[in-house]
């Protein structure tokens, strides 16, 4: 016999959520899983009326529910907000291209206008000539700093006030789990902040901070939305792979632990009088940084004078020779996810930090 909506509308149950257990049909989940990303940005203040607001799309699952969903809460409760899907353009050929042909599809599809920026027009490389030159090794610290910086960029060719990232709740608890397990103190503290960069970058924050990637993918399955589901071909990512099987893991023992470990990381406190980075702009290209050259162009110098390597790790002799000192942070190492990169272009010294927690 069927089971009935746990909602109680009468009608037939056709899923189990993820997050709750709650046997539902098609339209209650949607109502559940819309409202819920109403409330997380309700409840963060995440909007002001009249903003302009980038949504960082990649075509991927969560970017495309993340656009879908913007812009029917903002028709739904009046937000106010302009929207504009901003893209960027690794150069990555087999996977770039075609998940940008997605995003095109979205832009008619929800009628929101897109903006498209590459590496190419903006560091003279593409990551296809990144990978000839490095490998599959570091890779995803070049393309993640390169990342980070060129939505930015992005959106100050806009003039946008705010960027929304698809980063899901999954995501974020995979990230508490990689900065625990490397003792980055300075990511920790901030990988869980629902805004980020609002010292003097663009605001970014995350709507789907406590959203489960499983709905999100259920979401756009049972909406079918039109998105790109490839993984990136350069995509080695051992590091955050195995904090996701990790994950997964816990998640079959116990359903919450995606969001107790968030709630675990937002809890983590740094004792008082710990030297943390502090936010400055970078004096080469003026972009946001803590170290007085930023990564992307410790690593950019790296890359054109041919030495790639010398832009990574601590012993970066490019930093040197661009800062004029010998202090350098500790390698970033694979601080990568594919498509949500949280790297930023600066670090902190571990050998300062004390944990209290
Ligand atoms: Fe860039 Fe992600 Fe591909 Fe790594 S996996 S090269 S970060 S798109
Ligand atoms: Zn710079």
């Amino acid at each position: 016999m069927p089971i009935k909506c746990s909602a109680g509308c009468q009608n037939n149950a056709v899923l189990k959520r993820p997050k709750t257990g709650d046997a539902l049909c098609k339209d209650c989940f949607y109502w559940a899983f819309e409202e819920e990303v109403h409330h997380t940005i309700t409840a963060a203040k995440l909007f002001t009326p009249g903003d302009y607001v980038a949504i960082a799309a990649s075509g991927g699952k969560d970017s495309t529910v993340l656009a879908y969903i913007m812009k029917l809460l903002n028709d739904r409760y009046n937000y106010g907000l302009k929207l504009v899907l901003l893209s960027v353009d690794e150069g990555i050929t087999g996977y770039r291209d075609d998940s940008l042909e997605t995003v095109k599809r979205n832009e008619q599809q929800y009628g929101i206008p897109l903006r498209v920026v590459s590496y190419e027009e903006l560091y003279g490389w593409t990551m296809d000539k990144i990978v000839q030159q490095i490998g599959l090794k570091n890779n995803c610290t070049f393309c993640g700093v390169f990342r980070r910086q060129a939505l930015d960029r992005g959106a100050v060719l806009l003039g946008v006030d705010k960027i929304v990232t698809g980063h899901n709740a999954d995501d974020i608890a995979e990230t508490v789990i990689m900065n625990i397990l490397r003792g980055d103190i300075a990511r920790l503290q901030r990988c869980t902040a629902i805004v980020t960069g609002s010292e003097g970058a663009i605001a970014r924050s995350k709507p789907f901070k406590y959203t489960y990637e499983k709905e999100i993918v259920m979401y756009a399955y049972f909406k079918k939305l039109d998105y790109f589901s490839t993984e990136c071909i350069y995509s080695p990512n051992a590091y955050r792979g195995h904090a996701r099987a990790f994950l997964k893991d816990l998640e079959k023992i116990r359903a919450t632990s995606i969001i107790d470990i968030i709630h675990s990381g937002e809890c983590f406190s740094v004792r008082e009088g710990v030297k943390l980075p502090t936010q400055g702009v970078c004096e080469r290209c003026g972009h946001i940084s803590s170290q007085s050259v930023c990564k992307a162009c410790v690593l950019l110098e790296g890359l054109n004078k041919g030495k790639p390597k010398l832009g990574l790790g601590k012993t970066s002799k490019i930093r040197e020779h661009l800062e004029g000192t010998v202090d350098d942070p500790p390698s970033g190492g694979d601080t990568s996810s594919p498509d949500k990169l949280e790297t930023n272009s600066d670090n902190t010294d571990n050998k300062k930090i004390d944990f209290n927690w």
